[in-house]
């Protein structure tokens, strides 16, 4: 029931209207289980940054269940290892705005942030040339990570 309202009633969320694929390039969806999904932003801070979020509609971290809250710690640590591998960052920002009031993009429906950070990445002159090849990046990031994600 929870799923069919979310689906009707989640015409405005992005996480919900992407389609119910176990991956898909062209929606930038490098994983979907019944439990969550994890896809590349399209409008990134960095390379590499990606979304995760539980498959349900909630917003909150209170609403999860134990399993859902398992799998998103499980999911989340597996990105990094990801990450690490394949794009060799100096650290990572890892994040969730609840509500719209701490920033938020999509508050109704429950997301974390992973962005891989660099030494130096801050520098405005190496974010602005950043910005300018991110279309590029997306595609061939989306390329090398995706294995990863299908290798269990
Ligand atoms: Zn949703």
């Amino acid at each position: 029931m929870e799923y069919i309202e979310g689906k009707a009633g989640g015409t405005g969320c992005f996480f919900c209207a992407s389609p119910e694929l176990p991956h898909s390039a062209e929606d930038l969806i490098l994983h979907r289980d019944r439990l969550l999904v994890v896809l590349m932003n399209r409008f990134p801070y960095a390379n590499g940054h990606l979304l995760v979020a539980p498959a349900r509609h909630v917003a909150d971290i209170g609403e999860l269940s134990s399993e859902e809250g398992n799998a998103l710690a499980a999911m989340l640590t597996r990105c990094t290892a990801i990450l690490r591998r394949q794009l060799q960052p100096d650290g990572f920002n890892l994040g969730l705005n609840l509500g719209e009031v701490a920033g938020a993009g999509i508050a109704s429906h429950l997301h974390w942030h992973i962005v891989p950070r660099w030494h130096g990445d801050h520098n405005f002159l190496t974010v602005l040339a950043e910005v300018r090849t991110i279309p590029e990046h997306i595609n061939r990031t989306f390329a090398r990570l995706l294995p990863e994600f299908q290798a269990q």
